[in-house]
Parts: structure tokens; sequence; C-alpha cells
């Protein structure tokens, strides 16, 4: 059982927002504290935030049909009608991404973005390995009993605390099989032998403080669909958990020296929150307008 939690205002760790921090202290405040900036008008930070990237939106479709395709196996175990699976996931990029505002365009690296030739390719490459992959059958045949029990991008946040800290650490999909509990996170971008592990190492984390089961217990998966189906574990013992809570501590800190009130998330001056001075990071940066780096 998923434990629910009140609302607080104090900072919760996730690894994209500690990520955005490390890349660049600016870029943080506009993601995380745009009400606050005087400045620049929150609309005009906010229109920015939201723009999206051909590789953010290929990941993005594949991971809202995953969801669909699997809360359809929840319902029915009928095989997949693959011509009409496609066609579906054909009219969801091209409905998503019609709602979107894209970062190549909007810095004019590109006049339009065409989804039919530059998003769904990739989206149903990804999905065809996943209905290709040995792990469907599996899935019908191991965890098919507890379908009830599957959660699949489940609602919220994924708030959870580490070692009394907040955190966020949101699972893809997460089920189990007899005494286990297997996770499995979906990527169609490259491996990152860094990241990757560090976040499943959040995903057991929250799994152990809502269902209670051992760490050992605990399977998780890093699933990347592109340019083939390729499965990475990631075990875990105790002792790497102790290590991540540690960290997640460290990073937590180094994010509240940001903050004049640590209580209410209230940041410092934005003249604290210093801009990088690699450019490169700027280039890819959704927010390079207010910095003059566009
Ligand atoms: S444009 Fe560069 S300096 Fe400005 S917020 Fe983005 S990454 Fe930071």
């Amino acid at each position: 059982m998923v434990r629910r939690f009140e609302y607080t205002p104090t900072l919760g760790w996730s690894i994209s927002r500690y990520d955005t921090f490390n890349l660049c202290k600016r870029q943080y405040y506009y993601q995380y504290y745009p009400r606050e900036d005087r400045e620049f008008d929150f609309l005009k930070i906010s229109t920015l935030k939201s723009l999206t990237s051909v590789p953010l939106e290929i990941g993005n479709v594949s991971h809202e049909v995953i969801k669909v395709l699997l809360r359809r196996l929840q319902k029915t175990a009928k095989e997949i009608d693959r011509e009409r699976f496609m066609e579906f996931v054909r009219r969801e990029t091209l409905r998503i991404c019609g709602e979107k505002d894209f970062i190549e365009v909007y810095y004019k690296d590109a006049d339009e973005i065409d989804p039919e030739t530059q998003i769904l390719p990739k989206v149903l490459a990804a999905l065809n390995n996943l209905l290709d992959s040995p792990r469907l059958p599996w899935l019908m045949k191991e965890a098919l009993e507890t379908k009830d029990e599957w959660l699949v991008e489940p609602e919220g946040y994924g708030e959870c605390r580490i070692d009394g800290m907040k955190a966020y650490c949101k699972v893809d999909f997460l089920f189990p099989v007899g005494d286990e509990i297997h996770i499995y996170d979906w990527k169609t971008g490259k491996k990152d032998e860094k990241k990757h592990p560090k976040q499943m190492r959040g995903y057991v984390t929250w799994a152990h403080f809502h269902y209670g089961v051992d760490y050992t217990k605990i399977k998780p998966k890093v699933a990347y669909l592109l340019p083939e189906y390729e499965e990475q574990s990631v075990p875990l013992n105790e002792f790497d958990i102790q290590a991540f809570s540690d960290l997640i501590r460290e990073e937590t800190d180094e994010m509240y020296g940001y903050l004049e009130n640590v209580e209410t998330n209230k940041p410092k001056l934005k003249s604290e929150f210093k801009m990088t001075d690699n450019l490169r990071i700027c280039s890819f940066c959704n927010f390079r307008e207010l910095c003059g780096r566009d």
C-alpha cells in the first residue's frame, strides 16, 4: 500500500532536481523558483520551462503508450493486435506532440518539427522492441496473477522518505512476483552508467519505504528500448542503500545551502544562483533567452 503525505513546502530531493542543481544554479532557480524572480515575468519563465525537445518527446510518448499497453494487459490477456496498436501509437504521437512547443523551433534551430518523421519512427521502434522482447511473455506468465497489484506510472510525484528526508522517486512500472518486487524503468535514450543505477537506488528505497519489503527482494531493472531491447539489472543490498542515503543527505544539504529559509523552501537571492560558464550546457537549456545565451 502506497503511503500518502500531506503537502509541506519542504524541499524534496529528486534525481532530476539535483541534476539540474548540479548543471547550472541559474537553471535550477528558473526551474524550481520561477515565482521568486523579479526580473522576468512568471508566465515567460513558465513558457520556457514547458518547452520540450525531440529526444524528450520520444521518451515521453513511449512512456505514455507503454502505460496504455500495460493497463490494457491488466484488463485482458488477449493477444495484442500489433497493427491496431501501432495505429494507436501513431495517433497518440501526433496528438501529444501537437500539444507541445519544441525548443528547436523556439530557438530557431528548426523551422518546424514533424512528429511523423522525427518522433514516430523511434517510438514505433521502441514499442516493437518491447513487444518482441522475451519480457512481455514472461510478464504474462509470471506476473499476471498479481495484475491488480501492478503499479503503472502511479499518480503523484512518488514521494517517500529517505533516512527521514523528503524525496521523490517515481517508478515507471512495479509489480510483485512471489515474495519479490520487480521495478522497471523504460529508457529510450543512451545508457548512463552513473545516473541510471542511482535512479534505481531511489526506486528501491521508495519500494522499501512503501511496501516494507527487504532490499534483497526488490529487483530493479533499467529497460533500454533503443536501439534494441536490453535490460540491465541493478543488484543492491543494504550497504548500497546506506551509501545512497548518505549521498541524498549530502545532496539535500547542498540544495538547502541555497535557501534563505529551509522550512518554507524560500531561496536566497537570484544573484546567488550563478550562471554556468559552460556554454555547451547553455546550448541545451530552455532558459538561454533569459541569460542572453541564445
Ligand atoms: S542558459 Fe546557461 S547560464 Fe542560463 S540558465 Fe541555462 S544553463 Fe544556466
